[in-house]
């Protein structure tokens, strides 16, 4: 029998807006398959690092994109990058040596069937997961095939992020499957929800119609997951978010504060740099600052707008190493049970953005440690997933690799995560 694995990502929904009268597609998913209740993101909750992690099955002290904005040691000096540019991990390669470090499905599936993935968030997000050109990745900034040779698709180039644009993306994945070389593993990332999200307060009229039109999007393409069941394939399907969101409640200048706290000669010299991840902050630092690392620690922790933080050798709790001169990793303080005017829980602090880039104060932002940007979904649906079961183990990002690799039969090797589908073995799932 044919093994195939899809995964429908719809980008930063968050779990408790998975409810019949909002997303009835996904609620009508759960019959067929098991809800993953525990479910995580990477870390930082950011969309670029989401999918590096889930295209290798590891967190990002293997993969090493640690943020959607990251900092690279160039000539002695730490560079800022915006990850999301269709070049970053070409330059990337250039600077270190590697795009990501780990390989990623596309790779390890090269010989047994590929992958192809169809996303319609940024080109940075696109590429992570298939840096290097082993499969096919469908983006409007550029379609590329194996060896990372261009494809005129002319159709993709003019699909946007907006509703049309989501619709037109999910039509062309249901082409691709319906073709008789379609790959093994295949991939949607839609990017609504977020990007309403990051737009219109959580819970909002115009955010439930962004959730509503992203259920209609995956019943388009569950549609044609079961005209491959019925002809006889054995698809393992996945569809779940890759983060929440949090409402932003105030806007914090990091870098001011560091600066007004002593650190400014250190961020003048580029021994400090200071890197916003929306409610999460990276800090780099050389050689040259690590004695005062534990000053700016110690300032940082009583400050009210900081959260959870993990420095040097402790960054490993958080799936982080300080190999490449990452020395702090930062989540602005949240609130779980504060609401929006919509009754929606869940406010954070974020981390002011550099210049020109947008605030979201009283919208969505993500990429801390707080509760609801931590609470994607998760449904499996297929092969070892018990119809209507919920799996209460925590499980992440990271598993779906794996989980994938084992249902087409092919090596795991080293991964942070692992098949969920020894977990459901495992655990006495219970109906939802
Ligand atoms: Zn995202």
């Amino acid at each position: 029998m044919i093994k195939r694995a899809i995964a429908i990502i719809l980008d930063g929904l968050r779990r408790d807006f998975v409810q019949p009268a909002i997303t009835p597609t996904l609620t009508g998913l759960l019959d067929t398959g098991t809800w993953f209740d525990a479910h995580r993101s990477a870390i930082p909750s950011v969309t670029r690092v989401c999918a590096s992690t889930f295209a290798t099955g590891n967190m990002p002290a293997r993969h090493r994109l640690e943020g959607n904005t990251v900092a690279l040691l160039e000539n002695g000096r730490f560079a800022v990058h915006d990850v999301g540019v269709p070049g970053f991990f070409e330059h990337k390669r250039a600077v270190t040596g590697k795009t990501l470090s780990t390989p990623t499905l596309a790779e390890i599936t090269r010989d047994a069937g590929g992958v192809q993935v169809f996303s319609n968030v940024s080109p940075g997000a696109a590429y992570a997961h298939d840096p290097d050109g082993f499969g096919h990745v469908y983006h409007r900034a550029g379609c590329f095939g194996p060896g990372r040779v261009p494809l005129r698709d002319e159709n993709i180039s003019s699909i946007l992020p907006d509703a049309d644009g989501e619709r037109r993306l999910t039509e062309a994945f249901v082409r691709t499957l319906s073709r008789p070389c379609r790959s093994a593993v295949a991939v949607l990332w839609l990017s609504e929800p977020d990007f309403s999200q990051h737009y219109v307060p959580l819970g909002s009229p115009a955010h439930i119609k962004a959730v509503q039109a992203a259920d209609a999007n995956v019943a388009l393409a569950i549609e044609a997951v079961q005209r491959l069941r019925d002809e006889g394939e054995d698809v393992l399907l996945f569809v779940g978010s890759d983060h929440g969101h949090q409402t932003v409640g105030a806007v914090i200048d990091v870098e001011r504060e560091v600066a007004g706290a002593g650190f400014g000669d250190a961020l003048e010299a580029g021994t400090l740099v200071i890197v916003p991840n929306g409610t999460a902050v990276l800090f780099y630092a050389t050689e040259n600052f690590h004695p005062r690392v534990a000053d700016l620690v110690g300032f940082l922790r009583i400050q009210p707008w900081a959260g959870e933080l993990y420095a040097e050798r402790d960054l490993r709790h958080v799936g982080h190493t300080n190999i490449d001169g990452l020395i702090v990793f930062l989540s602005l303080a949240s609130v779980d049970d504060e609401v929006n005017e919509f009754g929606v829980p869940g406010k954070s602090f974020a981390a002011k953005p550099p210049a020109g880039k947008a605030e979201h104060l009283g919208f969505g932002q993500h990429g801390g440690l707080g509760k609801y940007e931590q609470s994607p979904f998760l449904i499996a649906s297929g092969s070892a997933f018990r119809p209507g079961t919920m799996c209460r183990e925590n499980t992440d990002l990271a598993d779906i690799a794996p989980s994938i690799l084992h249902h087409l039969g092919l090596p795991i090797g080293t991964m942070t995560g692992r098949p969920l589908q020894h977990l459901v073995e495992n655990d006495p799932s219970e109906r939802k």
